[in-house]
């Protein structure tokens, strides 16, 4: 079953180098080829012609945008006259690669003559090949998906075509270059590619900087509902990484699920019942709580996004475009999550939050306060109550 999935669906990259023999003397060819099975291991194997006989042979590999670069120490066998095999397995156990992330790598020699060897650099893409992707293009945006015919996928390129127009209306953003929107037919499929556990809400992911969307999209009657919602949401956050470049992540969180989740075409409609019924009950989240990160638990999560859209479009129609604009340049530089508020408004976060649970949710200001005085009223009333009856009752007595 292993050996067949291998080599049905593993991504396989062959790459030939042909030496020039004044720069590489010892090395006349190098082959590497480059299996993984997704979630478990990457094999690299390379096929060497030699005139030295190759005493030890490393492999270097890096994900793009990693910090971490891995070094294995290959197994080197003789494979004939001058001709060598090397492989080294990798298993992401040991250190796992974001899905679909392209994988840069290189081989350095040392030959018994005490001289070295080093190959230039190669890639692969680490593809989650458990599933048969296909693939339509239009334009900067390819479309991805394994369980669905090829108008499913037209609906995704539309709706992402949709879904950067609002985002334009909302902001403007940089033209949006390349961008490839991977569809799993469910959640569960999701969270195991992204190897989360625990966060069974989670459908939708944005790797910005790779320019790589995932989202699940099950055949469902929701299912175009979930796809405006779902695609806009993660396209915002890669416009966003492509905005500003690395010191995106220097923004709030709540700033950039915000945003993102203004982006939405069709809007999480449980966000206004929860909001409502929070606020009502004091139960919402201080805004500065959700300046890191927001919680993992289910119902706390939805809540964080729920206000996180509730505020950014507040101050979307507070401030405007340039008010938000001015706010996500002073966190891009630095700034921290109260600072950058003040910088860009003049206000405290807290203060800006009091105005916007008053003037967004006053209804349930009012409807809270009414709940707090509801037990006193009944009580006043009843106080009030017995005298009147009595009243009443006396009034009849006399009239008879
Ligand atoms: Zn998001």
């Amino acid at each position: 079953m292993r050996l067949g999935l291998l080599s049905t669906l593993a991504l396989i990259f062959l790459s030939v180098l042909s030496a020039p023999s004044r720069v590489y003397t010892q090395v006349e060819t190098l082959q590497t080829k480059v299996t993984h099975v997704f979630g478990e291991t990457i094999q690299f194997e390379a096929e060497v012609v030699s005139t030295s006989p190759i005493k030890a042979a490393v492999i270097f590999f890096q994900a793009d945008r990693d910090t971490r670069t891995n070094v294995g120490l290959a197994e080197v066998e003789t494979a004939g006259f001058r001709r060598y095999k090397l492989t080294y397995t990798h298993s992401t156990e040991d250190y796992s690669f974001r899905p679909f992330s392209a994988i840069r790598f290189h081989w350095e020699l040392t030959f018994q003559t005490g001289n070295t060897f080093t190959s230039p650099v190669d890639f692969f893409v680490y593809t989650d090949n458990r599933f048969d992707w296909q693939a339509l293009k239009e334009k900067d945006l390819s479309a991805y998906w394994y369980d669905g015919d090829l108008q499913f996928a037209q609906e995704i390129l539309d709706i992402a075509q949709d879904g950067q127009q609002k985002i334009q209306n909302l902001l403007p953003m940089p033209e949006a270059g390349a961008i490839q929107i991977y569809t799993y037919a469910d959640s569960a499929a999701l969270q195991t590619a992204l190897n989360i556990g625990g966060e069974s809400w989670v459908a939708g992911h944005a790797d910005p900087d790779l320019g790589v969307i995932l989202i699940a999209l099950p055949q469902t009657p929701e299912q175009q509902l979930l796809a405006r919602q779902r695609i806009p949401h993660e396209l915002m956050h890669v416009l966003m990484y492509r905005d500003v470049g690395p010191a995106y992540f220097n923004l709030p969180v709540w700033l950039r699920e915000g945003l993102a989740s203004a982006a939405e075409l069709y809007p999480n409609p449980d966000y206004q019942i929860l909001l409502q019924e929070s606020a009502a009950q004091d139960q919402l989240l201080p805004i500065r709580s959700l300046c890191e990160a927001f919680p993992r638990e289910a119902s706390s999560a939805l809540l964080s996004y729920a206000e996180a859209q509730s505020f950014t479009g507040y101050l979307h129609n507070r401030f405007g475009a340039s008010g938000l604009k001015t706010l996500i340049t002073a966190y891009a530089n630095g700034m921290d999550c109260e600072s950058g508020f003040k910088h860009a408004f003049g206000k405290d976060l807290s203060q800006l939050e009091r105005d916007w649970q008053r003037e967004v949710l006053s209804q349930n200001v009012a409807l809270k306060a009414f709940q707090n005085l509801l037990p006193w009223g009944v009580l006043l009333l009843a106080v009030l109550a017995v005298p009147l009856i009595m009243a009443l009752l006396n009034l009849r007595g006399s009239s008879v």
